[in-house]
């Protein structure tokens, strides 16, 4: 009866919390000079049940506390931006952003077909971020270890893109940063598109640097002379997800599907059947074997 009623609270306060996000996203849709959706944007799909337990409620009340930031900062943007980055402060950013435990930064603009329906960004130039999944957590899934990290990840990230974009303001950019849980774009496309990597059939970004094992945020900013790291190293994965197949068939609840379409084999994540256990991650020949050898072997 009491957990009854625990369990009716937490999902109510996560409801709230969750209306309260959407609300404040979709309040960038009346900002001048926004950049919206396209016509073939995809939707925004939010949780319907958040999992929530004694472990990981704080982390998870700090990352919402740190998404709402991500609009609630944009009014200490300043009046009259910088447009230009030199590479001086650029190669400042970067330094402070792996102090911070960045693993990866990619610059691109972002396509609007990849910014989800009803939400709108400040900036189309992009700072994508990445940050490490820890091996060891990744590597116990199905445990709770491995949700918990997961958690933290995103709170971690979360915490640290706020982070950067108060550090562009302090220096004069307007920067409007975008939470790893959830966010306004989609992020694996992102991050493809910026060169760090390309996107497995288990629907998750695969890097040099960490395989399956990261999470992504991003920063739109004012600067518009960023270059831009977009890059076709990555492509030769496709090909060899296509003859591995292992996410597929390790997925406990058949989420991975594959269709035959004119432009190839296609994968789709069921995410009503994704209960997010992370045993696709830890599955992947990229995290079994190492991005490197599989390159080698492949290109042999
Ligand atoms: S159910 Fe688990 S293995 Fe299947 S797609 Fe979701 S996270 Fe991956
Ligand atoms: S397990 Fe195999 S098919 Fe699935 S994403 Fe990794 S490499 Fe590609």
């Amino acid at each position: 009866m009491i957990l009854d009623k625990i369990d009716s609270l937490k999902s109510k306060y996560a409801d709230y919390r969750l209306n309260k996000i959407n609300k404040l996203e979709m309040s960038l849709n009346k900002a001048p000079g926004a950049v919206s959706a396209s016509s073939n944007s995809p939707e925004k799909k939010m949780p319907d049940k958040l999992k929530i337990t004694l472990k990981t409620l704080p982390k998870q009340l700090s990352i919402a506390k740190n998404i709402e930031k991500t609009i609630k900062s944009l009014d200490e943007n300043p009046e009259n931006p910088k447009m230009h980055m030199d590479s001086e402060f650029k190669d400042e950013f970067e330094k402070y952003a792996s102090s911070l435990g960045i693993n990866k930064i990619g610059y691109v603009d972002v396509p609007s077909d990849i910014i989800f329906q009803d939400r709108s960004i400040l900036f189309k130039k992009t700072i994508v971020l990445t940050m490490e999944m820890d091996e060891n957590a990744v590597n116990m899934a199905p445990s709770p270890q491995t949700q918990e990290d997961g958690i933290l990840t995103y709170d971690e990230l979360g915490k640290k893109t706020n982070l950067l974009a108060q550090y562009l303001r302090k220096n004069g950019f307007s920067s409007h940063p975008s939470h790893p849980a959830g966010g306004l774009v989609v992020y694996t496309k992102l991050a493809k598109k910026a060169g760090l990597g390309n996107i497995g059939r288990h629907g998750l970004l695969i890097t040099p640097e960490l395989g399956p094992r990261q999470r992504i945020s991003a920063i739109f900013i004012s600067a518009e002379n960023l270059p831009d790291t977009s890059s076709d190293a990555h492509l030769w994965i496709s090909e060899f997800c296509v003859s591995c197949g292992k996410c597929i068939k390790k997925c406990p609840n058949q989420a991975i599907v594959e269709k035959n379409t004119p432009q190839g084999l296609k994968t789709k994540i069921i995410t009503d059947l994704c209960h997010g256990c992370t045993i696709c991650m830890k599955e992947c020949s990229f995290n079994r074997l190492g991005y490197q050898k599989i390159e080698n072997n492949f290109h042999s």
